[in-house]
């Protein structure tokens, strides 16, 4: 554990990942005057809530990868985090480059299978490109495959057949219900209505045999994928929306004794990361038990910096608490599902709050850039 912090001057808040709990903090950080370092292994902000948009629409992509530099300047250092010196207060990142904290926000969140996910190390011209080409391949495919009824699945199948409503699109999920657990089963019920309405073909309460071995987001012609209860079927191109896992190659050395059993990071109510007085973490890659939104990403960010402030200032700390689930989902441009304090949404609403463009101008306003 680092020695303990007491002005202002001496303080340097280093955040990891810059996804949307870690620009959260650093724009907080910004606002308030405090000396911080944003790091991100890429040169841009991913808004992922439109990434399944930016698969089948061909040049929405660009409107979802917001460049760093020019909302942090000085403040943002492209590079991987390899690891957390504790001890000595050290970010280390790939390369052998150290650099020294006060106080660290850790916001390195999930990674997952593209499209859903773009964890790599790309600049924001190639993720754009691989998005494109993504595009391409959706348009080649006569019919498509959606492996996993989770949201991202099902936001995934509509937005096929939303935009090519010719193509054949099924849908394999494990459970009967789709969408998250942790939503009103009204809202899942009509996430399955939308998407039998839109003429997707559902096979639930199966899993697909042989996923590891398949071609994934390539188009293969007549593909064919068995279940685990017998039922193939035959396809042109296959995407998994399964297998998020937490992000924790960063701290997984040094912060071991306060891992969850899935690499999360155990937190107190504070959201400092168990056994460090100035060690928090925000995000997906905490183990606080809610739906993982970037929603609650931006709340994490909020209080980790106001306790930062506080700690610094002497005053009580924040407790951080979860609300209601509030969840929307976008089910193509021109529908979508969701509640707001417990209370199941008007689809018509949806679709006009969220579905019409995903969000992205929230993000481009976050990061006080102009949209392309
Ligand atoms: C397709 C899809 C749609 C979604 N839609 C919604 C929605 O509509 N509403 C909603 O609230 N939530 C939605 N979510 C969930 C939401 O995207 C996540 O909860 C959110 O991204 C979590 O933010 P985060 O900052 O914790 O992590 P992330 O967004 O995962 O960002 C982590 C960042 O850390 C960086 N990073 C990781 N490791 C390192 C390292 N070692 N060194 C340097 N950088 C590193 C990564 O490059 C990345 O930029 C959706 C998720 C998906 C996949």
């Amino acid at each position: 554990m680092g020695g303990q912090v007491t002005s202002f001057e001496n303080v340097h808040v280093v955040v990891v990942g810059g996804g949307f709990g870690g620009i959260a903090a650093a724009q907080d950080l910004k606002s308030r005057g405090i000396k911080f370092t944003l790091i991100d292994m890429r040169d841009a902000f991913h808004h992922n809530v439109g990434a399944l948009r930016a698969s089948v629409q061909p040049g929405f992509a660009q409107r979802t990868f917001i460049p760093f530099k020019e909302t942090f300047g000085e403040s943002f250092v492209q590079g991987r985090v390899e690891r957390i010196d504790t001890d000595g207060q050290l970010v280390v990142l790939e390369g052998g480059r150290e650099i020294r904290f006060s106080h660290l926000i850790l916001a390195t969140g999930t990674d997952g299978p593209f499209p859903g996910k773009f964890n790599t190390t790309a600049s924001r011209q190639e993720a754009v490109q691989a998005y494109e080409d993504f595009v391409k391949q959706v348009q080649a495919a006569g019919s498509v495959l959606v492996v996993g009824g989770g949201s991202t699945g099902a936001e995934m199948a509509a937005e096929i057949r939303t935009e090519y409503p010719d193509k054949k699109v099924v849908l394999i999920h494990s459970r009967t219900e789709l969408a998250d657990p942790e939503l009103l089963s009204s809202v899942r019920d009509q996430a399955k209505q939308v998407l039998q309405e839109k003429g997707v073909e559902l096979l639930l309460g199966q899993k697909v045999s042989n996923l590891s071995e398949l071609p994934l987001n390539v188009v293969q012609k007549d593909t064919v994928v068995t279940t685990d209860t017998g039922i193939t079927v035959t396809v042109d191109l296959i995407i998994s929306c399964v297998g998020l896992k937490v992000n924790s190659a960063a701290y997984e050395s040094s912060l071991a004794g306060s891992l969850a059993d899935n690499g999360a990071l155990k937190i107190n109510d504070y959201l400092q990361v168990e056994g460090f007085f100035n060690v928090y973490a925000v995000g997906d890659c905490t183990d606080v038990k809610e739906p993982k939104m970037a929603y609650h990403a931006g709340l994490h960010a909020a209080v980790a910096v106001a306790n930062i402030v506080n700690s610094l200032s002497g005053k009580e700390l924040t407790t951080y608490r979860t609300g209601n689930v509030t969840l929307l989902m976008a089910l193509g441009r021109d529908d979508g599902v969701g509640q707001f304090n417990g209370y199941r949404l008007p689809r018509f609403l949806v679709a006009l709050g969220k579905s019409r463009d995903v969000l992205v101008w929230k993000s481009w306003w976050d990061m006080n850039q102009k949209q392309p």
